[in-house]
């Protein structure tokens, strides 16, 4: 049987940097990948937004790996000529209850280490964006844009250069822990057994599958995994906007919110629809909802300007009721299994946080 020293299961922007990190540490690294290419899940179906990191929970993993992870990814752009924008964002207020609201907001993100959101009356906000119809602002200058694809195939490319090899069309089938190696069966096109003394799931919408397969994992530490897609409806007409343009969130989202892509072109969403199987089809009718959303600071929005655009899927851990989830991720320490990462719920900010949690999984690996 081959061995090899580390394995990574998934070859989403998670994985992706994953690898880079151990392999640029000298680490030998095999990424086994289910489909045809890197990143073609749930990494390539987001909304492409570095979070600044408001909004998740003060101490959480989420509050930690976003803040860091933002500031890593920015540096890595500019010193890997991966496209960007630092384009910002607003947080607008249409009603006076909003506004209260906003003093709230940005007391929290000064917990999470964002401490540069600038509170804007609706003229200053509208001085920014003459389109934008609101009575206040927090305006976000940390948030930004990037080309996830180029930052993928940087994160490839440097695991690469570094001895890393990818097999594509190679899905896990089963693993079995034993004394302190870990040894697995792949199938697919290039069907192999390995040995390996790291196995590192990063296997998104999967992870809970993946951590079943793998011999000696208790299943009682497996989390339960929910979907929540997450529908994007593009602009027919130009949207008037340079930064992003997001609601004062309410229980449950962040509300019908504005991003931008490098080109300049707007989409809206992404929606929250509880499913439990995975279709990426987007139903026109949810526009109907999209609407009046978005007329509230965009009142000009032209009737039939949406059209239905892309999805992508959240991989829950937590059920509908549960407002909140944080990222999860196992270690030995956790389930006892030596050699063995799992990575679970690495929803939003998984793409700003990527680097961080790469930093955090080398840690674990004794790096
Ligand atoms: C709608 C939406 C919007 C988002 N917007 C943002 C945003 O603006 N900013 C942000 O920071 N984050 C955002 N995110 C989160 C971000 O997209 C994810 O956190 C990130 O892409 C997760 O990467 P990953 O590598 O963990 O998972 P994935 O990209 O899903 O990669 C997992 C990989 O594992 C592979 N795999 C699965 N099973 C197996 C197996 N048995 N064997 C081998 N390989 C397997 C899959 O084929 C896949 O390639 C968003 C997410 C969603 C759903």
């Amino acid at each position: 049987m081959d061995k090899v020293d580390c394995v990574v299961i998934g070859a989403g922007v998670v994985g992706l940097a994953i690898a880079r990190r151990l392999a640029t540490a000298g680490r030998e690294v095999v990424v086994l990948e289910a489909a045809e290419d890197i990143g073609t899940v749930t990494s390539s179906r987001n909304s492409e937004v570095i979070h600044a990191g408001i909004y998740y929970k003060a101490g959480s993993l989420m509050a930690r790996f976003c803040v860091r992870g933002k500031h890593l990814l920015y540096r890595y752009c500019d010193e890997h000529g991966i496209p960007y924008r630092n384009c910002g964002k607003l947080i607008v207020a249409t009603s006076a209850k909003e506004t209260e609201k906003l003093q709230g907001i940005r007391a929290h993100a000064a917990a999470n280490g964002v401490d540069d959101l600038e509170l804007l009356s609706g003229e200053a906000a509208r001085a920014l964006e003459p389109a934008l119809a609101c009575d206040a602002a927090l305006l976000s200058p940390s948030t930004g844009i990037i080309d996830s694809h180029a930052y993928m195939l940087s994160l490839r490319g440097e695991a690469e250069a570094a001895g890393a090899a990818f097999a594509f069309h190679t899905p896990l089938l089963r693993a079995k822990a034993d004394a302190g190696h870990i040894e697995l069966d792949a199938g697919g096109e290039q069907p192999m057994t390995l040995a390996c003394g790291l196995l590192v799931n990063a296997a998104g919408l999967n992870a809970s599958m993946v951590a079943r397969m793998i011999d000696g994992m208790p299943l009682e530490l497996i989390p339960p995994a929910y979907l929540a897609k997450g529908n994007y409806f593009s602009c027919s007409v130009r949207a008037p906007f340079a930064r992003l343009i997001y609601p004062v969130p309410e229980p449950g989202g962040l509300g019908v919110h504005l991003t931008l892509d490098l080109a300049g072109q707007a989409r809206f969403g992404p929606d929250v629809e509880w499913v439990d199987h995975i279709d990426y089809a987007v139903d026109p009718a949810r526009a109907e909802r999209f609407y009046p959303a978005i007329r509230k600071y965009w009142p000009t929005l032209p009737d039939g300007a949406l059209m239905p655009a892309y999805s992508g899927i959240r991989p829950k851990i937590v059920p509908p009721a549960v407002a909140t989830q944080d990222f999860l991720i196992q270690g030995p320490r956790d389930h006892g299994v030596e050699g063995l990462i799992n990575l679970f719920g690495i929803e939003s900010p998984g793409l700003t946080s990527s680097l961080a949690i790469a930093d955090h999984v080398g840690e674990l690996a004794g790096l």
